[in-house]
């Protein structure tokens, strides 16, 4: 099997997957989509309602700031590979679930191993935690991070700018920041930022002691 063929095939499981609760409610499960080539993947929480009528990510309004912002910096949805956490809709767009999360890694995963992308954004809180736990996204959006193997950058999630007009122009710088972010990513992977989560897994890692 092709990657084409391998994400086809995780798609198809998603759409039939019940491994937790979230089928029950779901109209459509929502995959992800892009080609199997891209350099970049953009990881989102979960769908909404238009992402769960539909079965598409990121259609909705936060997926029309999304394709502007992509656009500010030379790029098409088209370009990217568009994924979300889980792939079925929380009831309500509620936050997802522990349980739910766990559930769902597996297609993620997978999805990632395939299209090994340079770089992953992470758009909003759930998304950065499954790469980067207990990090403050306030501290770190926008900052390149090397983790197992990955470059991981945290963006706000486009929704957050439109519930909250004074992080637009942030989202929007951090946004603009990425073609230099995946220029010397390709060219030198980054030293190991600072971040403050290293120093508290050191501090738990001490107290073990
Ligand atoms: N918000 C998300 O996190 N994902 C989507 O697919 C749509 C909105
Ligand atoms: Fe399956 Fe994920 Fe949908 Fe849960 S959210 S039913 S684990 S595809």
């Amino acid at each position: 099997m092709n990657t084409e063929q391998s994400l086809k095939q995780i798609a198809d499981e998603v759409s039939a997957c019940n491994k937790c609760d979230l089928f029950h409610s779901r109209e459509k499960g929502v995959p992800g989509e892009g080609p199997p080539d891209v350099e970049i993947m953009f990881i989102g929480e979960g769908p909404g309602f238009h992402e769960n009528m539909q079965g598409r990510p990121f259609v909705g309004a936060a997926g029309e700031l999304l394709v502007e912002l992509l656009g500010k910096i030379g790029l098409k949805r088209e370009d990217v590979f568009i994924t979300n956490v889980v792939k079925c809709r929380p009831p309500g767009n509620r936050d997802p679930q522990p349980g739910e999360l766990s559930a769902c890694s597996s297609y993620l995963e997978r999805q990632i191993q395939l299209i090994n992308p340079s770089v992953i954004v992470t758009l909003g809180r759930f998304s950065m935690a499954r790469f980067i736990p207990n990090a403050k996204i306030s501290q770190i959006h926008g900052q390149a991070i090397q983790t197992k193997g990955m470059l991981v950058v945290p963006f706000y999630h486009p929704a957050a700018a439109l519930h909250r007009p004074s992080l637009r122009s942030v989202v929007e710088e951090d946004f603009a920041a990425l073609p230099d972010l995946i220029k010397n990513a390709e060219k030198a992977p980054p030293s190991q930022p600072e971040v403050e989560v290293e120093e508290n897994d050191q501090a738990e890692q001490l107290s073990l002691f």
